[in-house]
């Protein structure tokens, strides 16, 4: 039902699990829905023809083209299916590493389903964390964890807390900044501790709930929008002292189609700017880092600025992309194909492990050893 490259299964968990030097790329294509089956539209994915990892796209005005990605999903291929070669990336993140899970793509392509999925057809977000606390109870004799959350979104540039109620909103304005370790994160922002899959699924509804409130046209706001979850783990190994901060994103990116500049003006204007600012900042990115350039603009969006840290070297970074069947959606489909193909061309330094400082362990043995002399004493 989904096509990979020769190499077998166990082998892409192991790449995705180690995933370093490159940015792992995952193509899903949706199904025709029911409109556009009743219309007949034609499919432009050859399924029959994809092996080795490689998707060709025919159509009767283009010519014949061919894409490699790591893992290529059929219309078929279900949410246990897809998230199955994800699954790794929880341990990696578990044992102390960044890791980033995007997805990119245009309108109507799949990328909430895919992210978010549905309540029966739970998508790569839901999942994470249920393998997050399913390594965890793997581990609980030998690790301490605390996992916290945070939901936001990039919308026209401004930062939204999606954690925090309509009425509060906007009162604190949100900004990057840099902590002592030179990571990227956005102070003030609600971190909700979780403590089990009930807690988890309530910050998520949360989250999901509030993404489209105060906006005229939910539609076209989601597809605008940024909807941005971080995942903030503290591990603390109880056999050997050592102690692990890392975090995940999971993001599901605004509609990567043009936006037509023709029709508006004045307000909004400035937000269509805005709003292909961040992703048109993410395509720049891509492009510095793809031909190894001194300067890489991580500053000139909202976006590329908060994912600094995860395309900027040291985290486990795997991307879907997701596009349409539908020959009328051919142009578009291509431009994301291209963009992914670029994507999984970038070379990225080796993720690098998250630890605390070697004196602030130190610190902290010689603390517990005084507790311990203390209980000793009594
Ligand atoms: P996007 O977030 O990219 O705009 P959506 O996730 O909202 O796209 O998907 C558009 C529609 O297609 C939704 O109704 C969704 O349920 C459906 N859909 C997308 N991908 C799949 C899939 N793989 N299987 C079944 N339905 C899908
Ligand atoms: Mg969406």
């Amino acid at each position: 039902k989904f096509i990979k490259g020769a190499k077998e299964q166990k082998e892409l968990y192991n790449k995705v699990l180690d995933l370093k030097g490159n940015i792992r790329v995952f193509c899903r294509c949706r199904p025709l829905n029911v409109e556009e089956t009743a219309a007949g539209a034609s499919m432009t994915i050859d399924f029959e023809a994809a092996k080795d990892g490689e998707l060709t796209v025919k159509s009767n005005v283009t010519s014949k083209k061919t894409f490699k990605f790591d893992a290529i999903f059929s219309p078929q291929a279900n949410q246990a299916e897809v998230f199955e070669d994800t699954a790794p990336l929880a341990t990696s993140v578990l044992d102390g590493y960044n890791a980033c899970i995007f997805a990119y793509g245009q309108t109507g392509t799949g990328k909430t389903f895919t992210m978010e999925g549905t309540e029966e057809s739970r998508g790569v977000n839901y999942r994470t964390l249920e393998e997050l606390f399913r390594i965890i109870e793997e581990r609980k004799n030998a690790v301490r964890y605390e996992i916290s959350v945070s939901v936001l979104e990039v919308y026209n540039e401004q930062i939204r807390d999606l954690l925090v109620s309509g009425s509060q909103q906007g009162v604190k304005r949100l900004e990057i900044k840099q902590d002592g370790e030179g990571m990227h994160h956005v102070p003030g922002l609600v971190e909700a501790h979780v403590n089990n899959m009930n807690e988890v699924w309530e910050a998520l509804r949360t989250g999901s709930n509030a993404r489209a409130v105060g906006s005229t046209n939910a539609n076209e706001h989601s597809s605008r929008s940024h909807c941005i979850h971080c995942v903030m783990v503290k591990g603390e190994n109880l056999l050997n002292g050592e102690c692990t901060r890392s975090k995940l994103w999971l993001i599901d990116l605004a509609g990567s189609e043009r936006i037509a500049k023709t029709e508006v003006q004045g307000e909004r204007l400035k937000e269509t700017q805005n709003i292909n600012r961040s992703l048109s900042a993410l395509g720049d990115v891509i492009s510095s880092l793809a031909t190894k350039s001194a300067h890489i603009p991580f500053r000139n969006s909202k976006l590329t600025h908060l994912l600094q840290d995860s395309l900027g070297g040291d985290s486990k970074t795997l991307m879907f992309v997701q596009i349409s069947p539908n020959e009328n959606d051919l142009s578009e489909t291509l431009c994301s194909l291209n963009f992914a193909s670029r994507v999984r061309g970038i070379e990225l330094g080796p993720a690098k492990k998250q630890v605390d400082s070697m004196e602030l362990l130190k610190y902290k043995q010689m603390v517990e050893k005084g507790k311990q002399d203390m209980k000793n004493k009594d």
